[in-house]
């Protein structure tokens, strides 16, 4: 990766103590990174997802920091931007990746507010105002930025932004708000030269989806998904790599779908 100034890349990747946010903050590590790895509760887990990063990382300069903050939290996120900051230098890119799926699954006719009001403040404001604090941070510093293609933000929606489940609404629709936050955040701030692209995943192994692997095992066997596997934390991080590597300059506001083509229309 080439480089503006002489630090590694600081990435901030919000929800990297686990799943797709570690497999994130790993390929990042790998790709000569710094990671703020931002957790809510699991120290014990944000402290692994540091060392995984520290062994796949080719520089002693790079820097991998474990912050709590809950990004539903308007006091934690101004602390997780500071804390990032401070521990590494500067914010080169976001990655908008935590997130939570609603606690029981209930069909619409039975659903909660109590469940739409945590799933939308994680899920939908959390990453919309912290791309708004680190946008507002960016445009007070001028275009100097690790980043030969500039700096970018990026967000793990789900195919759920476009996909009906009855029984989990609230996360769909989180899901479907956070794609239409990609759209505005790209078209105001391409002018700066800052991208901002979506990462689409379909379903992937991690404790998210752990209680319903048996229901998707079948699913997937009977060819749900084209590719035939379950998508893992890596594919995630490759996808997430390449963007922050520069090899989409020409692309902002786009959708890249990290799904095995279960996005494909079939008859
Ligand atoms: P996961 O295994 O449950 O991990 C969730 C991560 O988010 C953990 O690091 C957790 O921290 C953190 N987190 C939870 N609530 C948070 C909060 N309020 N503030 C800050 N961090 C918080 O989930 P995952 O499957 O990796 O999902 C990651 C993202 O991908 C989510 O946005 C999810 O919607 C999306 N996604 C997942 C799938 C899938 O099939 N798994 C598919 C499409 C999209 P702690 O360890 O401290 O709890």
């Amino acid at each position: 990766m080439r480089r503006h100034v002489t630090r590694a890349p600081a990435v901030l990747v919000t929800g990297a103590s686990r799943g797709l946010g570690r497999g994130i903050a790993v390929e990042l590590a790998a790709e000569g990174c710094s990671v703020a790895i931002n957790y809510a509760r699991n120290r014990a887990a944000a402290d692994e997802t540091a060392r995984l990063c520290r062994k796949a990382a080719p520089s002693k300069g790079q820097r991998f920091v474990p912050i709590q903050a809950d990004v539903g939290s308007g006091a934690d996120r101004d602390r997780l931007v500071s804390e990032a900051l401070s521990g590494l230098g500067a914010i080169d890119a976001l990655v908008n990746n935590a997130g939570i799926a609603q606690r029981v699954r209930a069909n619409l006719v039975d659903a909660t507010e109590e469940s739409f009001e945590e799933l939308i403040r994680v899920n939908l404001k959390g990453p919309f105002f912290l791309t708004q604090a680190v946008a507002r941070l960016w445009l007070g510093q001028g275009a100097r930025s690790a980043l030969p293609t500039g700096r970018k933000v990026i967000f793990i929606t789900s195919v759920s932004a476009n996909t009906a489940s009855v029984d989990r609404g609230e996360y769909c629709m989180s899901k479907a708000g956070l794609a239409m936050a990609v759209q505005l955040w790209a078209a105001r701030l391409a002018a700066e030269n800052i991208q901002v692209l979506e990462v689409r995943p379909g379903i992937m192994a991690t404790d998210m989806t752990a209680a319903s692997r048996t229901k998707y095992d079948t699913l997937i066997a009977g060819g749900l998904v084209p590719q035939g596997r379950w998508g893992t934390p890596q594919d995630a991080g490759l996808a997430v790599r390449s963007i922050i590597a520069g090899h989409f300059p020409f692309s902002t506001g786009s959708v890249i779908e990290v799904d095995g083509g279960f996005h494909i229309r079939r008859l």
